[in-house]
């Protein structure tokens, strides 16, 4: 099959179909092999891999998917996509396109049955309106995962993969670097789409662990700490702590942590490492049970 990665073929296909973009779906689809090539590599698929693929949109990266893995599924929410995608990968057999949320779909049925439970590969360009509920949902389900290798806002990409003290460093980050080790594959510039969309882009990679990066006896809390320390970014971190909402600690239990944790009252939350916060969390969590 003739490959839909380039500009003439693509406008053609849309054309052809009288398909429409839909802002909605975050719908900008990739006409640059090299990005395509990349994605690819970056994914360090084998011809063993079950590879689940979030919007496939006309079937750009799916074409080289199929070729480079064992089976793909590719989930599109995009109705009037299905048609199209019957005619672009139907010479591909070990492809299926099934028309869904992807936010709703069984990943980890959809591993049992294609995989037998073991841990899978998602490829994607994302739509980037959902890419953190995407992301965070995967890594936080448990399903059994190799790696996530996806196309993403820049900003967001350089985010997941920040280092403490950094101004990217947040949230996202520590919450991203618990379950992965992230990796910025390639930089890609909004003339790799049609249309352009607005933002610059990137390709990242994020390796699962088989295990949390740290242990800690109440992740409920540890993310609770994390998000209330990020919420106020100017203030210390005894501040941040103390109006929280949904935390219910003292300034005094607040600083006793953090000196048992070897830091300073006044320390900032952007300075600490995931290690230091795992700590801090089970500190505070003792003075909770007491
Ligand atoms: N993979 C194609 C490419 O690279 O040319 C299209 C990528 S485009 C950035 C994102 C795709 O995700 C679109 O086809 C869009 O319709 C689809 N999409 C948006 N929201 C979705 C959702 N909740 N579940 C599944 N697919 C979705």
């Amino acid at each position: 099959m003739e490959k839909l990665a380039n500009p003439q073929k693509t406008i053609e296909i849309i054309q052809k179909n009288n398909f429409h973009f839909q802002k909605r779906y975050g719908q900008n689809f990739l006409i640059d092999p090299h990005v395509l090539e990349k994605i690819v590599t970056a994914s360090q698929i084998t011809p063993d891999d079950f590879v689940l693929e979030v919007g496939p949109g006309i079937g750009t990266l799916t074409q080289y998917l199929a070729e480079a893995a064992r089976e793909v599924v590719a989930v599109e929410i995009d109705r009037d996509l299905i048609p199209i995608l019957e005619e672009t990968l139907g010479e591909y057999e070990n492809v299926t396109v099934l028309n869904q949320d992807i936010l709703k779909v069984d990943v980890a049925a959809l591993a049992q049955e294609k995989n037998g439970g073991r841990p899978i590969k998602v490829i994607g360009n994302l739509p980037y309106y959902i890419t953190t509920p995407i992301v965070m949902g995967l890594l936080e389900s448990r399903v059994p995962l190799e790696s996530i290798t996806v196309m993403v806002q820049k900003e967001v990409g350089l985010r997941m993969q920040a280092s403490p003290g950094t101004k990217d460093y947040g949230a996202l980050s520590l919450a991203v670097q618990y379950y992965a080790e992230p990796y910025l594959a390639a930089n890609v510039p909004p003339n790799c789409f049609i249309p352009r969309p607005g933002v610059g882009s990137a390709v990242i990679r994020l390796a699962c662990r088989e295990t949390p990066a740290v242990t800690v006896k109440d992740e409920k809390l540890l993310f609770s700490i994390i998000h209330a320390s990020f919420g106020q970014r100017r203030k210390t971190l005894v501040n941040g702590l103390r109006n929280a909402p949904g935390l219910d600690f003292t300034k005094e239990q607040i600083e006793e942590a953090l000196r048992r944790t070897g830091l300073s009252e006044t320390v900032r939350g952007e300075t600490l490492t995931l290690a230091q916060f795992a700590y801090l969390a089970d500190e505070l969590g003792k003075m909770a049970d007491k």
